[in-house]
């Protein structure tokens, strides 16, 4: 009788030992998962802010529109269930390796600078990726062009590679981010035609800007099902 209670309690201890260990095995192994396969997420990166303007015509402020438009897209990111990181958000100030830190630090997927042109004359919608560019660069910037150009742009000025001033130079920002990039130029603020656009148009711009990434980030194989589905 003393021997079957001393069984029982020791069948007893060894199930709540078994259960203790299932337990923390699969604590440990999501925390592992979570750690090997990180987020999906866009960097989407204002251009300017604050005492740097940008681009200006008249009034007319490119760090404003740039937020204005970045702002939306992130809208559109987050209502197709893709995870957005903002280098700013509001009329701050980030040095150009601040905006690539916050993408390299949340080890972003992509990477999109929303810019707006300047020229004596000239319009039109430009992207601007890596003097030696990936295929996921030029896919990026290609998905994104395209979607403008259907949502009604002045003139789709091409993909161009390095920069615009130095042919063999890149923008700071597609030199130093860890991850696919893209500098979109969209549209000049010194041109009537493309502010005009600009406004009317910017939910339309934002819209495609997100397809475009959406895209992208489908043909990377990154999307999982549920983020199909949707
Ligand atoms: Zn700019």
């Amino acid at each position: 009788m003393v021997m079957q209670i001393q069984k029982k309690k020791l069948l007893g201890t060894a199930a709540v030992l078994l259960i203790a260990a299932v337990l923390i095995v699969g604590t440990v192994a999501v925390v592992w998962m979570q750690s090997v396969q990180p987020e999906i997420s866009v960097c989407i990166d204002a251009g300017h802010g604050a005492h740097d303007s940008g681009a200006t015509y008249g009034t007319r402020l490119e760090k404003d529109d740039n937020l204005r438009l970045a702002l939306s897209v992130r809208e559109k990111l987050e209502a197709k269930n893709i995870k957005v990181y903002m280098t700013r958000e509001d009329d701050t100030f980030l040095s150009l390796d601040e905006r690539c830190r916050v993408a390299n630090k949340k080890k972003c997927t992509l990477f999109v600078a929303l810019h707006r042109n300047s020229a004596e004359s000239g319009n039109g919608v430009e992207m601007w990726i890596q003097s030696t560019p990936t295929d996921t660069d030029w896919a990026l910037a290609e998905n994104m062009l395209n979607a403008l150009s259907e949502a009604g742009i002045s003139k789709a000025r091409g993909v161009k590679t390095g920069y615009a001033k130095n042919a063999d130079g890149n923008y700071y920002v597609n030199a130093h981010t860890d991850m696919p990039s893209c500098l979109a130029e969209i549209g000049f603020v010194t041109s009537e035609q493309d502010n005009e656009l600009f406004d009317a148009n910017l939910d339309a711009y934002a819209e495609a800007i997100a397809d475009g990434i959406e895209k992208t980030l489908r043909d990377m194989g990154k999307l999982t099902t549920e983020a199909d589905e949707k």
